[in-house]
Formats: structure tokens, C-alpha cells, sequence
């Protein structure tokens, strides 16, 4: 597990998900918490042993796979049903802020790659966190959870809000991104709509990859 610190974040990278850490001087902020092997608590207190809250980006697998170490986390609650029964749930929704060091994010509803997904946004840093909705890909979109129609709507949202957002931190592949990889996402997710990538098929997953001009997806 790789950690380094960018602007304040401590950004825990395993080379397939990243996390990112918060401290402030009584608490710390952990958002996500990568995949179950990882045991990103382990990580997490080589660096601080202040009390840690944990925030989801999104319900996936690789996502909340360090919750069997935690009791409790916050996320929205359309993927509720993807955390353990084990593990109190707390809600987070559109327009709610979250105090992180510095930071102070708005949470904005971009559902699409899962029906929970959400974004951080701090406009005074112009800095998002984009959960797996913005980044180089793949980006998964396939299986029943998934919706291309609410996916493109979302980037949409966040399109509107660009001027407040000088730098993306993804979950995957490479950071940082500028706000122009909204609009690529949009360009390429559209092209996906429309038909007009090519697919290949996947060696293990069931789905295709289909790789537009800026960014891949499976699907
Ligand atoms: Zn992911």
C-alpha cells in the first residue's frame, strides 16, 4: 500500500483503489475503504489514532470491502443495501456538507455507476472527489445496478459546477484529473450510448470493453 500526501489528503493507493484520509485535530475522515484484504484500518492507524469516520463514495465491492474492520459508515441510501448487516449505516444526501481538515465538502447525488453514488465537492479549493464517476476507466457499467441514461444525467450536474472544480481526485487509474475529464466522460459515455464504440469482449468479466477517445468503460 502506497500513501502519499497531497493538499493535506493522505491518499492510500494499493495500485487498483485509492482512499482518501482526512485529519482534523479531533477526528479523522476516511473516504472509502478499499478491498477486504487490504484492511485499510491497519493503514489508516500507522497514521493517526484519532477516532475515524468512514464516508462511501459508493457501495461497491472495492469500495467498502475494509468495513468488516469498522462499525459504522456513512452512505447514501440507495446503496444501503450493498453494506454488511453488521455495520451500522448512516445517511448522506444531496446538498449535506462534511467538515474534513481543511476541507469542507458538499455532497452532490451523481447516481449512474451505482444508484448511491455520490461526489465530494469543496468549492473554496475547487477540489472533487468523483468515486469511480470520473476517472480514465474502466469504468464499470455493467449488471443490473448499473444505468448509462442516469450515468450521462449525472455528469451532466456535475458539468454545471465546473468552475468550482480545478482538480478531480478519482478512486482509480490516475490523478489528478482537470474538470475537463467531465465533459470527456460525457463525450465518451454518449458514444457508448449511441453505439458507436467498438466492444471486446472481456477475457473473465461478463461484459464487453468498449474504449471511447478519452475514457473506457465496461459494459
Ligand atoms: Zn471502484
Amino acid at each position: 500500500m502506497q500513501v502519499s500526501l497531497y493538499n493535506d489528503i493522505f491518499i492510500l493507493d494499493d495500485g487498483e483503489v485509492r482512499e482518501f484520509l482526512f485529519l482534523s485535530r479531533t477526528t479523522a475522515l476516511l473516504i472509502d475503504t478499499g478491498f477486504p484484504g487490504t484492511h485499510i484500518i491497519d493503514v489508516v492507524r500507522r497514521i493517526t489514532s484519532l477516532p475515524i469516520t468512514v464516508l462511501l463514495t459508493h457501495g461497491d465491492g472495492d469500495h467498502r470491502g475494509g468495513l468488516c474492520d469498522f462499525e459504522e459508515c456513512y452512505v447514501h441510501e440507495r446503496d444501503k443495501n450493498l453494506i454488511p448487516s453488521d455495520v451500522q449505516t448512516y445517511n448522506i444526501r444531496q446538498g449535506e456538507y462534511i467538515r474534513a481538515g481543511k476541507y469542507c465538502f458538499e455532497v452532490i447525488e451523481i447516481p449512474g455507476h451505482t444508484p448511491g453514488s455520490i461526489a465530494l465537492l469543496d468549492r473554496r479549493h475547487k477540489l472533487l472527489i468523483s468515486g469511480d464517476t470520473i476517472q480514465k476507466g474502466p469504468i464499470y457499467m455493467f449488471g443490473d445496478r448499473r444505468d448509462l441514461n442516469m450515468y450521462i444525467r449525472s455528469l451532466k450536474k456535475l458539468w454545471k459546477e465546473k468552475d468550482d472544480i480545478d482538480v478531480i481526485l478519482p478512486s482509480h487509474h490516475e490523478y489528478p484529473l482537470s474538470h475537463e475529464y467531465i465533459e470527456y466522460c460525457i463525450e465518451d459515455a454518449i458514444a457508448l450510448k449511441n453505439g458507436e464504440l467498438q466492444g471486446t469482449l472481456h477475457p473473465r468479466l461478463p461484459c464487453k470493453e468498449y474504449k471511447g477517445k478519452y475514457i473506457s468503460f465496461y459494459a
